[in-house]
């Protein structure tokens, strides 16, 4: 199947990217591993992009992105991308169900949460500890919860879940919050949320459902062992690049290296979004790294013919 442009990743960066590269008359493809979104559907609510609802829920921000990038005559499919070849001028892309090519790429797939991969982590997985709000912190009603995480993100997410739980315990391995002062402002006013700071979480115990947590403070090194009755953990503890497939392609830390015009090393091989090296990864950032991607594959592709 031939397309002109294949946008990879259906989050904010990729469905802008898309856009833009359909307005422009190209055949545009976007292939998304699992929802049109990426991480914003699952946050609680989407906040500081201009023109957002009042009290914007993640999903809605993300359904909203879908419809406008399918009401647009963008094509959408759901599938993982597995392996690519780049270096040609015909680029092929392929997924779990399909081959693929196209003229241009634009590498949108973002990052992944980082795992804590502490003793338990793993095992409860799914099951008391999240890496986000897919599921708004219902099953913790009334109970405890424990947030991993000194970000913005994580400070936002923890505050939100005070609305459900009984109590919300902020574990950050720095001596001050590194998130910014709305944020911090609404925390030290929150009578059901408390700070421990300068500590990490070392170990989740349990079989069934976690009965002890271990945290440990860092400058001292003592563990202090809490006796829980299933709570739940968030783990907003950072983010790793998606970047593994892409071989061919200049990376720093493990991310995207462009230039201003989202161009990569590779011609006709485009980045944007949280995927791309750069200083600031919020929805703005995306969309407008997708906006200058989509516009110069299609500029790209246009000057092939
Ligand atoms: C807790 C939290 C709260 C946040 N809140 C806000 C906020 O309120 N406002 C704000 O502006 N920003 C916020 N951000 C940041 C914002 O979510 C990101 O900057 C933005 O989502 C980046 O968009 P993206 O399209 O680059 O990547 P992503 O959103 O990560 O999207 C990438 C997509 O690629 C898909 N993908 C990955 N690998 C493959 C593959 N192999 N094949 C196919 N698809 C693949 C993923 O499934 C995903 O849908 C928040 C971040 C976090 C962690």
């Amino acid at each position: 199947m031939l397309y002109d442009v294949i946008v990879i990743g259906g989050g904010p960066a990729g469905i802008s990217a898309s856009i833009y590269a359909v307005s422009r008359g190209l055949k545009t493809l976007v292939l998304e591993k699992d929802a049109v979104g990426g991480i914003i559907r699952n946050v609680s609510t989407v906040t500081h992009y201009s023109g957002i609802l009042e009290n914007e829920s993640g999903t809605t921000f993300a359904d909203r992105l879908k419809s406008q990038a399918l009401n647009s005559g963008v094509e959408i499919r759901i599938e993982d991308v597995t392996s690519l070849s780049l270096e040609n001028k015909s680029k092929q892309v392929i997924t779990n169900q399909n081959v693929y090519e196209a003229k241009a790429v634009v590498l949108a797939n973002g990052t992944s949460p980082r795992h804590l991969n502490i003793p338990g982590e793993e095992a409860f997985q799914g099951n008391c500890v999240h890496y986000n709000l897919s599921n708004e912190g219902k099953p913790y009603e009334g109970k405890d919860v424990y947030v991993v995480g000194g970000s913005d993100g994580a400070l936002k997410e923890a505050l939100f879940l005070t609305k459900i739980a009984s109590k919300v315990t902020l574990i950050h391995f720095e001596d001050q919050l590194g998130a910014i002062s709305e944020f911090v402002e609404k925390a030290k006013v929150n009578p059901k949320l408390s700070l421990c700071l300068h500590s990490r979480l070392t170990q989740i115990h349990g079989t069934d459902h976690v009965t002890r947590l271990d945290i440990t403070d860092v400058h001292t090194n003592e563990v202090q062992s809490i006796t829980v009755d299933g709570c739940g953990i968030y783990l907003f503890a950072g983010s790793t690049p998606n970047t593994s497939l892409y071989e061919a392609v200049t990376l720093e830390d493990g991310f995207i290296v462009t230039n201003d015009s989202m161009e990569t090393n590779l011609p006709g091989v485009f980045a944007a979004g949280d995927i791309r090296k750069k200083v600031v990864r919020q929805i703005a950032t995306a969309v407008s790294d997708g906006a200058v991607a989509g516009i110069r594959a299609a500029t790209y592709v246009k000057a092939l013919s």
